[in-house]
């Protein structure tokens, strides 16, 4: 972030939690399944709710963390049914319409880079049309390695094709931010509330941005 600002040839953006309110996923795993499981087992919700953290929690940042089919076999429950049931609450997030928009508008290509499974993937775009705006989509699923490690972005990058050092990358993981900047991505960003219900995030080493559009006059054409 202290480097001199370049013209910005490619913006990668992650899903959940960038592009889509956490809100979904949020209400997926902390409350569909663990009511799932406490109407299932017999077991209030709370133990339900806690018994998943734990379990989800062993596998934090791998590819298996990210899998629907992994953890319907881990719960018995079927996870792609639990998305569909809840999928009224896929929403945008504000500015990001407008921030796709504009990198349209610039003729600046988007990437959607995200470790949600592709099934999940294709009903979130299906539920909200924002495929239109990119010009490839990608799930990490396809590479065998989440984007926390560097074979993600090994395989991303080869796969695609872009300029690391005139790419900028949004999302809200830190992990993954981290990552992407000591694979060499130039200029990466977080994003301050992920979930319209849930609490801000803090990203130490990382500018970040509330809102996409924020990045409009960062992906002008007129940036030398
Ligand atoms: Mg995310």
């Amino acid at each position: 972030m202290h480097q001199h600002p370049f013209k910005v040839s490619a913006v990668l953006l992650d899903m959940d939690g960038t592009l889509l309110d956490l809100h979904f996923d949020d209400q997926v795993w902390n409350y569909a399944l663990p009511g799932r499981l406490a109407a299932r087992d017999g077991t209030s919700i709370a133990q339900a709710k806690q018994q998943v953290t734990e379990t989800i929690e062993r596998e934090r940042g791998t590819l298996r963390w990210y899998c629907l089919d992994h953890w319907s076999g881990i719960f018995g429950v079927p996870m792609h049914e639990v998305e569909a049931e809840q999928s009224g609450l896929v929403g945008i997030r504000a500015g990001t319409q407008l921030f796709l928009a504009h990198l349209q508008s610039c003729g600046i290509p988007a990437v959607l880079a995200t470790n949600a499974h592709p099934r999940s993937l294709e009903m979130k775009l299906a539920k909200t049309g924002l495929g239109d705006y990119f010009t490839a989509v990608r799930s990490s699923h396809d590479y065998g390695a989440p984007k926390e490690h560097p074979a993600f972005w090994d395989a991303f990058a080869a796969d695609v094709g872009f300029d690391p050092a005139r790419s900028i990358f949004v999302d809200d993981n830190l992990t993954v931010l981290r990552a992407a900047r000591a694979w060499g991505i130039a200029e990466s960003y977080g994003i301050t509330r992920p979930s319209s219900t849930g609490s801000a995030r803090e990203y130490p080493d990382f500018p970040a941005v509330d809102r996409l559009d924020e990045l409009n006059e960062r992906c002008a054409h007129d940036i030398d």
